[in-house]
């Protein structure tokens, strides 16, 4: 296969990104007899294997991951729940690869995917047109699974260019120790809002946490019953064509020990957001202020998408409308680990799915001759 000149390298399906969703999907085509580096290939531009894993703080161990559903068709054992998640998952997924044979090629990345050119002009057999830094693919269908870790949200707020200290995304948090002696304020409502904040309590001058909504704390296990109801408010956005929502603004937090801790020590005491951002901290809209040496925002990712951007899949509201993993604009191209399969078991299934529903796709018309 020649991937760098001339024709672009044909082929059937093309997986872009080796997370969850990416290996999940490359194990079910490869079980189902597509072949590797023959009838897909599956990129990633990270260096590592582990897909977002490999980028997650150092204090985030292995033990603080809950509910990570292992890739499908081996199991997760004997994870040390001391050590590092990035560490755990990353050495689990490269096994993985190695196991199931799927030559994820990397560093390598995507930069867009556009309609093949002979689409429409009766010649064509509808491909699409792939652009990587390792040359062109022609693929017959895509499996997009870029997560969101490359689109970290960063909320704007007046003044924010003003402020003297420093302003940080929780992508970029190395652990609580940067933050020792300082007046920190945490803007976000999510699980990792809750973790870092808990972390950075001990050992910073003062904490003030801001979200926009109430947070809601959940008791109680979180069984399946709870994650299906999630998942449907998740997915009847994006058959709106809304951009899809997080998932713990559909699930809630959930009251661990620590939290209890947290809750009662005053560390989770929350204040709703505030209006503006001074030069030496934040002020809200009836005057009292907070002083601050640093602001952290823990406020999510978005779809990590943009070189999908050629096809024009977006619907006025900003989402993409989906049938299953399939967009419905396009019936090559599938997202899995988007929206309502964003969670590690939602990534397994769509995988599955998606591959599932690539096989049934018209078989290629020969071109047309003469
Ligand atoms: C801090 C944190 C903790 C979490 N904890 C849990 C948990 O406990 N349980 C759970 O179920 N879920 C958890 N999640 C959500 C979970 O991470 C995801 O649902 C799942 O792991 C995402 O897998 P993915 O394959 O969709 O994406 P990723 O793991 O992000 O993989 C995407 C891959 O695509 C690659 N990529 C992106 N863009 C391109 C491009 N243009 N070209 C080439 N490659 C590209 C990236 O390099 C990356 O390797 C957590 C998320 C976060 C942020």
């Amino acid at each position: 296969m020649n991937y760098s000149e001339g024709q672009p390298a044909e082929l059937e399906v093309l997986v872009i990104g080796a997370g969850q969703a990416g290996l999940a999907a490359a194990f079910h085509l490869r079980r189902t007899g597509y072949v590797p580096d023959r009838d897909f290939v599956v990129l990633d531009h990270s260096p590592r294997p582990g897909g977002a894993w490999q980028f997650r703080w150092p204090t985030l161990t292995y033990g603080k991951v809950h509910g990570m559903h292992a890739l499908p068709g081996l199991e997760l054992t004997g994870g040390d729940p001391d050590r590092p998640a990035s560490e755990v998952i990353g050495g689990y997924f490269a096994g993985y690869e190695r196991t199931f044979g799927l030559r994820v090629h990397r560093p390598v990345s995507v930069l867009a995917v556009r309609e093949g050119p002979d689409h429409g002009d009766g010649g064509g057999d509808g491909r699409l047109l792939v652009e990587t830094s390792e040359g062109r693919y022609a693929p017959r269908a895509v499996i997009n699974a870029t997560g969101t870790w490359d689109r970290p949200f960063w909320p704007r707020f007046a003044g924010q260019e003003t402020f003297g200290g420093r302003q940080l995304h929780t992508a970029q948090y190395d652990g609580p120790e940067a933050f020792r002696g300082a007046r920190v304020v945490v803007v976000g409502g999510g699980t990792s809002a809750v973790q870092q904040l808990l972390e950075i309590a001990p050992v910073a001058a003062a904490t003030t946490w801001v979200t926009r909504r109430p947070p809601v704390f959940r008791e109680g296990p979180f069984g399946e019953a709870e994650g299906r109801a999630a998942v449907a408010l998740v997915e009847e956005r994006v058959r709106q064509g809304l951009p899809p929502r997080s998932v713990v603004s559909v699930t809630g937090l959930p009251m661990t020990e620590a939290v209890r801790r947290g809750r009662e020590s005053g560390v989770l005491a929350r204040l709703p957001l505030f209006e503006r951002i001074t030069p030496t901290g934040v002020v809200w809209p009836d005057g009292s202020s907070a002083a601050a040496d640093v602001i952290l925002y823990a406020t999510g990712f978005r779809a990590a998408i943009d070189h999908l951007a050629p096809l024009r899949l977006r619907e006025p509201g900003g989402g993409i409308r989906m049938a299953g993993t399939r967009t419905l604009r396009d019936a090559r191209v599938h997202l899995v680990g988007y929206g309502p399969s964003a969670s590690t078991i939602g990534a397994n299934r769509a995988g599955r799915a998606a591959v599932r529903e690539i096989r049934r796709l018209p078989a290629r018309e020969p071109a047309a001759v003469g």
